[in-house]
């Protein structure tokens, strides 16, 4: 996730580039950068904010009216001022921006380093640089045919804009699981992640389709396929406003970002989950897999929302592993002097990866010797830069100080660390490993068909939108999913509600159950199905209000319960994934309602950096 902005007319470029990286912000922060051409490729590039940039470009301004803009958000190589984007080749005969990751750029870097090509970055992005030049020098092509022939062979994901100052009149641009627009004016052009760099220029966008590619001059643009076909493209002129395009057209951050889950997972999953060779990549664990292996226990760490995951993860490794895990607060871990001894792993979890708590909690068990691992989302956080190794995320800027998308990629993380960590153990055989990478890899798409559901699930907050209380209850690795759902509820509308073990309810919190209260039960058809069953039974006796979260197909509720939800069936302990998605909805739609600010409620902030 980053944003791009390109123009190409007779305008100042550094001023449309500046103001459109700072729209595209929510994208990604760790460093912005712009290249201007003027004769040559001027580059000007500042780890940090778009402020930070500007502030080099008062000091060394660049003229010129062709030229593109990058805000990074960090996935190979820590925010700072190298890695940051344009990168260029050749001794800056050409530059480009990159939003996504190359996964095939190591195989690419080794035969680049053969052929004497060195590299400045640790990007992903400078290799995919060096191996245009490459490609062009071999063929001897036009820039536009390197730049396509290079896409051809390099796998993963991308939106790129490129310019070379050989042929000065033109950008190079080209899309595949990233997005990218072309902004279509009066003798100039314009190039957007989304449209809110140049809504005030032109409303008239072409969106470009995976796999595809343009070629932008002033007066002219040409699509094609990056096999070489020509494309048709349609014009489409935009209705939306400025807010509403940064938020892509969701009303807040929290929706966009509960519907985006699906590509997010896919963006996780991107060359770890290997389908093909039944494997499990995770690049960040290689140096530390015999250690892992050999665990006698993994520590969990992490606090809010991450702690929920964490107990999602303890049952997945715990299953795959047999390697006890125990799931601890940090804030209490922390102060409890807790007992490390060798063989023992601290895992810690932070989206932010700057959480103060989780941060003492890796320096407590560094201190002890101890192993420590980081599941985080923000490349170059404290907490990545200290753990001992980790697996990013990669689930872009979460905005929405309520965590949804973060808490997905977290589980499917925290799976795939399971997985490969069972595999190299033994501890899962080859099939079961199969059916797991199966079931991770139709996630995104069930996820879609939960989130097909928004509607009904908006219609039907509004019976909840007065409520003063909620309960939600949950078995096995459903039960953080309950204590997730009653967070979700807490953090935006305020309501009181609580999540539960469904088995605990008759140990009290039973009596609260009248008519007024709603009560969220995730019921799927597992091995304790018959049990929460009875557990519904009892709320419905008590005159409670069951929502009940089934899987597909399941009709058996529809007496018992006022409400009942389907997801896709799934395997167990990947079901969190898709029964959390009601949860998040319902606890949005019902805030709105409310009238709550929902992307930043009262009292709580995105990055808990205190104690
Ligand atoms: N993989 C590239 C990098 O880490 C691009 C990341 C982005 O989308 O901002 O620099």
């Amino acid at each position: 996730m980053c944003g791009i902005v390109g123009y190409i007319g007779a305008r100042e470029a550094s001023d449309i580039l500046v103001t459109g990286l700072k729209r595209l912000e929510y994208r990604g922060y760790d460093s912005a950068g712009i290249a201007v051409l003027n004769g040559s490729v001027k580059v000007r590039k500042k780890e940090g904010k778009v402020s930070e940039l500007e502030t080099v470009l008062n000091g060394q301004p660049v003229d010129g009216s062709v030229g593109m803009g990058h805000t990074r958000w960090a996935t190979h190589g820590v925010p700072n001022d190298v890695n940051a984007h344009p990168h260029t080749a050749d001794n800056g005969r050409f530059a480009i921006i990159h939003n996504g990751i190359i996964e095939n750029y190591a195989v690419l870097k080794k035969q680049l380093a053969e052929k004497g090509y060195t590299f400045t970055s640790d990007t992903d992005t400078e290799v995919l640089a060096h191996f245009i030049d490459d490609v062009q020098k071999e063929a001897n092509l036009s820039f536009a045919e390197a730049v396509r022939q290079a896409l051809t062979q390099v796998d993963g994901a991308y939106g790129l804009v490129a310019v070379s100052q050989d042929e000065p009149d033109m950008l190079v641009v080209a899309r595949n699981g990233s997005p990218l627009l072309l902004g279509i004016g009066e003798g100039e052009h314009f190039i957007g992640s989304d449209a809110s760099p140049f809504i005030e220029y032109t409303r008239n966008v072409v969106y470009l389709n995976d796999g595809e590619m343009a070629v932008v001059r002033r007066n002219s643009y040409e699509v094609f396929k990056i096999d070489g076909a020509p494309v048709a493209k349609e014009v489409h002129a935009l209705e939306w406003d400025l807010e509403e395009i940064e938020k892509g057209g969701y009303e807040h951050f929290m929706l966009k970002e509960i519907m985006e889950q699906p590509e997010v997972l896919e963006n996780a999953m991107r060359g770890r989950v290997r389908l093909d060779d039944n494997q499990i990549r995770l690049g960040g664990l290689a140096d530390v897999m015999p250690q892992l292996v050999n665990a006698e226990r993994i520590i969990i760490c992490a606090c809010g929302t991450s702690w929920h995951a964490a107990l999602v993860g303890e049952y997945l490794i715990e299953k795959h592993t047999r390697i006890p895990v125990e799931v601890e607060y940090a804030s209490e871990f922390r102060y409890r002097d807790p007992i490390l001894k060798d063989g023992d792993v601290v895992l810690v979890i932070s989206q932010s990866g700057e959480t103060a708590d989780t941060l003492a909690a890796v320096r407590q068990a560094q201190q002890a010797g101890i192993l420590t691992l980081g599941v985080v989302n923000t490349v170059g956080s404290t907490i990545a830069r200290e753990t001992d190794a980790g697996v990013y995320l990669h689930a872009g800027p979460e905005i929405g100080v309520a965590s949804t998308k973060a808490f997905t990629a977290q589980v499917v993380v925290l799976t795939m660390i399971a997985l490969a960590i069972g595999k190299e153990r033994g501890t899962i055989d080859e099939g079961t490993l199969h059916t797991f990478l199966q079931g991770l890899t139709a996630i995104p798409d069930q996820i879609r068909s939960v989130l097909a559901q928004s509607e009904q699930i908006k219609e039907l907050s509004h019976d909840y939108k007065t409520a003063d209380n909620f309960l939600y209850l949950g078995r096995g690795c459903n039960f953080p999913v309950a204590l997730e759902g009653a967070l979700k509820l807490k953090e935006i509308s305020y309501i009181h509600a609580e999540g539960y073990p469904a088995a605990e309810m008759k140990h009290g919190p039973i009596a609260l159950i009248d008519r007024f209260m709603p009560v969220v039960v995730i019921a799927m058809k597992d091995a304790i199905y018959d049990k929460v069953v009875s557990g519904i039974e009892e709320v419905a006796a008590r005159e409670g209000a069951v929502i009940a979260i089934t899987e597909e197909g399941n009709d058996e509720l529809d007496d018992l319960c006022k409400v009942v939800l389907h997801v896709p069936r799934s395997l167990e302990c990947l079901e969190p994934l898709l029964t959390v998605i009601p949860l998040q909805l319902l606890s949005y739609y019902v805030a709105v309602l409310r009238d709550c600010n929902v992307d930043q409620p009262r009292n709580l902030a995105k990055s808990v950096t205190v104690e």
